[in-house]
């Protein structure tokens, strides 16, 4: 199809998969509140106490879903909900002025609960402004239950859920009905619903502007969550193109099953390490179940994001060292705390540029003790030496040696304090900042290894901010500045024996495997769910032949005319199912 019809709609690929179903608007009635008095102050607080309680009686009922559905580390959202319900302060400030203003419970709750969530709001960090809709959730629920109104806790069989956004909660009441895929009108791909769908493997378009006033109940809807596109009561070629579409899906599905244990190895025998992202800890399953050689990146930050302040070390070894068991004798690469950027900062600080700003290696640097409490339980729970330590956002040689000091010392405390640990763990460090890219022969002299994280790297190059939609289509992962700069890296790494690998978001775009290959990289970590599609790529292509495609890419002076080289080559040399999500 080239041009979108008028009935298609446009968001961010948060899933992938593509359904067709119909759409159930899912619009959760905001629950209004009237500024009125009431006539008896103890009844009202007795009313309000039921509503506490029957509120936390649903919420468990959420959790122990979510332990079971979602697995324990991301279940414990709801009992962070859960403490909101029991936090004592705003229980009493609740109690006390509705004994002072006599006004309606639910008028005080919402006044309460809001002024709160606007704080949320008012951060520049991505991740707060997302943990604002959670509490909506907790204020409408003690509201309902203020009003005596029933709980919706199923919904319809088989359709595509159409709504404003989606919170933790909404999702795990879904994962016990058989919906067919999400859209809604906010989040990124950082947001729950993204990660939620991802993990329950359930097609996702989020960030549709607008969708729950463009699609009605009913409509049939198509969801195509490789692309991003929802198209609205299709025609019959939208249909019939759709139909075909997931035929050849389902044949491609089980082709790839059947690869799981083969190795991604080319035609012509070029070998290609691949590896996971590790983002949350059920999807270690998943990694290991693809057939992946290990993990190349596990995003700390992610997996301790549910605990309120900083994991202790014990609390961060016993995580570690489960990974390293449940990988072994792969090798975990995990990543020290990439906080700062859009990812949220423990303390109370406001930056004007966050991305340029206090992350990754420059804020654990400044919290020494921080730093260290992580480095020691990943050191501790490196005993069967399948553990590797890597450094996000370094942008100078002396950081480099600052760090490797520091890991010095964790290692002489260790070793007084007889704990056993690899005495050779291997440092190595993500190259993510453009003066790192043009320094990186002098960077590898100093750690065993390199990952290029192109998520950044990209972002730093162009000066496109990576989470900004107004600027989305100048984020391009083909801009000629972007290959030339990753050609350098691969070259200088080589020249110098040093290890690289790339885990950014670009492996995980199947157009950009042949062309990767083909500028000299020889190991991939990717987001889990495009494992599979990565490997097929890989042992459907020739090196000899992506080696002339990369070369002829580097001479091109134009994002779209790499684009079209790449697609025009995948669509040429692999088999046709490839086509379904390209
Ligand atoms: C990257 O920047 O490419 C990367 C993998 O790190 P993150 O997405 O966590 O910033
Ligand atoms: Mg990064």
């Amino acid at each position: 199809m080239d041009e979108p019809k008028k009935n298609t709609l446009k968001g961010v690929a948060a899933a992938p998969g593509i359904s067709i179903c119909n759409a159930y608007l899912y619009t959760k009635e905001i629950e209004s509140v009237q500024d009125d008095f009431v006539s008896d102050v103890e009844e009202a607080k007795n009313n309000l106490r039921d509503a506490l309680e029957k509120s936390k009686k649903e919420l468990s009922k959420i959790f122990s879903l979510a332990v079971d559905k979602l697995g324990e580390n991301r279940a414990a959202i709801f009992e962070a909900q859960m403490m909101i319900l029991d936090d004592p302060v705003l229980i009493k400030n609740i109690c006390l002025r509705i004994e002072k203003e006599k006004k309606l419970p639910e008028y005080i709750v919402d006044d309460e609960i809001t002024k709160y969530q606007d704080l949320l709001k008012a951060s520049h960090e991505p991740y707060m402004k997302e943990r604002s809709h959670d509490i909506e959730d907790i204020k409408n629920r003690i509201i309902r239950n203020l009003k005596k109104k029933k709980w919706q806790s199923k919904i319809k069989d088989e359709v595509i859920v159409v709504t404003e956004s989606i919170t933790p909660a909404d999702t795990v009441v879904f994962s016990r009905s058989n919906i067919k895929g999400y859209v809604t009108n906010f989040g990124g791909l950082t947001s729950h619903a993204a990660i939620v769908a991802r993990s329950l493997n359930i097609p996702a378009v989020v960030g549709v502007h607008d969708a729950i006033n463009k699609i009605e109940d009913n409509d049939i809807v198509i969801i195509d969550g490789f692309h991003g596109d929802v198209i609205v009561n299709p025609d019959e070629e939208q249909l019939a193109f759709y139909n075909e579409k997931i035929e050849k899906l389902q044949k491609y599905d089980s082709e790839l099953l059947k690869i799981k244990d083969e190795p991604a190895v080319t035609l012509d025998g070029h070998k290609i390490e691949l590896q996971g992202n590790l983002d949350l800890l059920d999807e270690i399953e998943y990694i290991i179940q693809s057939g992946a050689k290990g993990i190349g990146l596990v995003r700390t930050e992610q997996i301790f994001q549910e605990i309120d302040g900083f994991p202790d070390e014990e609390q961060q070894f016993a995580v570690y060292e489960d990974i390293s068991e449940k990988i072994y004798p792969n090798v975990a690469t995990i990543r020290a705390f990439d906080i700062g950027g859009d990812k949220v900062l423990p303390f109370d600080v406001k930056e004007p540029n966050p991305f340029l700003g206090w992350r990754g290696i420059r804020f654990l640097l400044d919290n020494l003790q921080l730093f260290k409490t992580q480095l020691r339980a990943m050191l501790k729970a490196s005993s069967h030496k399948n553990i590797s330590i890597m450094i996000p956002m370094v942008s100078s040689i002396k950081e480099v040696r600052r760090l490797k000091a520091v890991i010095d010392e964790c290692k002489e405390e260790l070793k007084k304090e007889n704990i056993k640990f690899d005495k050779s763990i291997k440092v190595g460090i993500m190259i993510e900042v453009p003066s790192a890219a043009f320094m990186v022969k002098e960077y590898a002299e100093e750690v065993d290894f390199i990952s290029v994280g192109t998520n950044d790297l990209i972002q730093y190059l162009l000066a496109v901010d990576r989470t900004n939609d107004i600027v989305s289509d100048q984020y391009q992962e083909f801009h000629p500045s972007v290959i030339r700069t990753l050609k350098y890296i691969f070259d200088e790494c080589k020249k110098s024996k040093t290890k690289v690998s790339l885990c950014g978001e670009m492996a995980a775009d199947i157009l950009a495997i042949p062309l990767l290959i083909g500028l000299g990289l020889t190991s991939i970590s990717s987001s889990p769910s495009a494992l599979p599609y990565i490997k097929k790529v890989i042992r459907g292509i020739k090196y000899k032949e992506v080696k002339r495609i990369a070369e002829k890419c580097l001479k091109y002076k134009t994002e779209e005319e790499i684009s079209e080289e790449l697609r025009k080559f995948l669509q040429t040399h692999l088999i046709a199912e490839t086509e379904t999500i390209l």
